[in-house]
Order: structure tokens, then C-alpha cells, then sequence
């Protein structure tokens, strides 16, 4: 199972984070905070089934000098997705948990921050 060495420079760091909403990455949040930031596994999410379950969650790398901040940032995403309320589809009425933005009926989405 080797062979997935990734070279990278010294001054980046990766963060490993289970994401809640098996997919909504907060890669934009830190964009927004002008963090830069490399997302890698990202597709392998619930993958080929071969490999061990968090060598396939999400990696995100940031500079190291940004790893403080970065984390504080995706910890208070994450607990204020998990701690939306739920909501109420607008356009077919489905009742959706707090954490989504997006109704999985319809495809509809909050533009709720
Ligand atoms: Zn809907």
C-alpha cells in the first residue's frame, strides 16, 4: 500500500478533518479568509473500498503559518452547519436538516450564511 508519498514543501501542513456533509468542503470559507489552500482526496471520498476509511477523508493543505487560523475557521463552519436549524424547502416544501444548503429533493439552495 505504498506509493502515495506526496513531496511537499516544508512550510505546508495538512489538515485531516472529517466533513460532516460528505462533500461540502469549507475550501471556500478559507478562500474567502484569504487563506490559500490545496484539497487533495477530495474525490476519493467513499471510493474503491480498498483503502482504510481515513486515508480516503479529505485532505486540505495550508501553509503552516496559516494552520491556527485555518482550523479555527473549518471548526467554527462545521459546528455552525451542525448547528443550523432545520429548514423548510421553499420551492417543494421538503424539510431539510440544518447542516444542508441544499434541498436533495429539488436541488434547491440557501443562500443562508
Ligand atoms: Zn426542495
Amino acid at each position: 500500500m505504498q506509493g502515495k508519498t506526496v513531496e511537499l514543501p516544508d512550510d505546508e501542513t495538512c489538515l485531516h478533518f472529517r466533513d460532516p456533509n460528505d462533500g461540502q468542503l469549507p475550501e471556500g470559507v478559507l478562500d474567502n479568509a484569504g487563506i490559500h489552500c490545496i484539497l487533495k482526496n477530495y474525490f476519493l471520498s467513499g471510493g474503491t473500498g480498498e483503502l482504510p476509511i481515513n486515508e480516503t477523508w479529505p485532505e486540505l493543505w495550508v501553509q503552516a503559518e496559516h494552520e491556527t487560523c485555518a482550523l479555527a475557521i473549518i471548526r467554527m463552519t462545521l459546528e455552525a452547519q451542525a448547528n443550523a436549524p432545520d429548514w423548510t424547502c421553499p420551492n417543494c416544501h421538503e424539510r431539510i436538516e440544518g447542516q444542508f444548503q441544499t434541498c436533495w429533493n429539488c436541488g434547491y439552495t440557501t443562500d443562508a450564511t
